[in-house]
């Protein structure tokens, strides 16, 4: 019997928040399996800020995705017939299937992930793209060291709170800036930040963070640009580090938001402003996932997932996330695992 594979495509590119109108469910015949092939379902699917940039068109480090075609992003998913030596039916797999019920990957674009380490869906948060992200951002450009204050916005999200995390496990001072009481809550209450500003409520960005960093800021973990890092640009000190991680706050703008300028402070203060990606960092993967796995396992790391249920729900759960519906990684689990591998 030919299954029938649900996909949702980009059916135009979005001006400003996507909507309705952005996406498509289209059926495809899955087709027989060639030598090397293998049939993947898929489990969970990652909806991240970045997919939103690859709906553009324009030059970036990543291509732009196609019209008509799947979005394609992380995915973890169950092999379920294999004509490759390298898996079975039942191996749990990661890879790029994205928004899609069913997946035929060529075996070496497919990695095997190890269930009996940790719940499967961690690969694509704090295990997987995101927790890098966080490790290799805040290490190797934000370098925080004891007694310093180190900041990070997006705070409660897949990327920063894992940031957060790890700057307390070097024992900096840590301030969380993110969109709800419920968020600054669980910063504080589970996480151990030492204080949270709710961005959405405050009356004074400011002056809540003259507050909360009495010695200044250090490092400035980046996630959302715009009129938050604004406010912490005047709170930073002498030989400041500032990861740029991301900028969602101007990622469905339609016209460029502009700030103040940052040159002066920069230079004033011998500040470090970079930017980067986390595949700047692919070569050093595994150390960066064996310490985070390591820091998992010894309780000194906490992760949240908000997990979504249903394959049709894709499209809200990745708007959710300019909306700050989520607390840690948001995730989709589009079915069950049936093999229990
Ligand atoms: P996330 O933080 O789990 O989810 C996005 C969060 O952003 C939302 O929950 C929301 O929380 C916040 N947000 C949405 N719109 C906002 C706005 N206008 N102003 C301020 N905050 C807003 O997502 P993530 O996957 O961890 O990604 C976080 C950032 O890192 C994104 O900018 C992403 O593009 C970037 N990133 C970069 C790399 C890289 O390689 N450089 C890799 C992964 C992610 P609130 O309730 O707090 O608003």
């Amino acid at each position: 019997m030919t299954l029938v594979n649900n996909q949702i495509i980009l059916a135009e590119r979005p001006k400003g928040m996507p909507d309705s109108d952005t996406f498509k469910v289209v059926q495809k015949d899955v087709a027989e399996l060639e030598e090397g092939q293998v049939l993947v379902r898929t489990l969970f699917v990652s909806v991240d800020p970045y997919m939103r940039g690859r709906m553009q068109e324009g030059d970036s480090y990543i291509a732009p995705f196609k019209l008509n075609e799947v979005i394609k992003g992380g995915s973890i998913g169950e092999v379920v017939e294999s004509k490759s030596g390298r898996f079975t039916p039942g191996d749990v797999v990661i890879g790029m299937f994205g928004w899609q019920e069913y997946y035929t990957a060529n075996d070496l674009e497919i990695r095997k992930i190890d269930p009996s380490l940790a719940p499967i869906s961690t690969h694509l948060g704090i295990l997987g793209m995101t927790g890098l992200t966080a490790y290799f951002g805040l290490l190797e450009i934000g370098q925080p060291k004891a007694g310093e204050t180190v900041v990070v916005s997006g705070a409660a999200g897949a990327v920063g709170s894992v940031v957060g995390q790890i700057a307390k496990i070097k024992g900096a001072r840590v301030v969380g800036i993110a969109g709800s009481d419920e968020k600054i809550d669980f910063l504080k209450e589970e996480l151990g930040f030492d204080e949270g500003i709710n961005y959405r409520t405050t009356e004074d960005l400011v002056s809540d963070l003259k507050r909360a960093c009495p010695d200044g800021i250090d490092v400035y973990f980046d996630n959302v640009g715009g009129g938050i890092a604004d406010a912490v640009f005047t709170q930073l000190n002498r030989h400041a580090r500032i990861p740029v991680c991301g900028a969602i706050s101007a990622y469905n703008l339609e016209k460029v938001d502009n700030g103040p300028r940052v040159q002066t402070t920069l230079i004033k203060k011998s500040v470090l402003m970079q930017g980067f990606t986390v595949g700047n960092y692919s070569d050093r993967f595994n150390e960066g996932a064996m310490q985070l796995g390591q820091w998992l396992q010894e309780g000194k790391l906490k992760y949240h997932e908000t997990i979504i249920e249903g394959f049709y729900h894709i499209p809200n759960a990745f708007l959710d996330l300019f909306k700050g519906n989520n607390i840690g990684k948001l995730l989709v689990k589009v079915a069950d695992q049936q093999y229990g591998k």
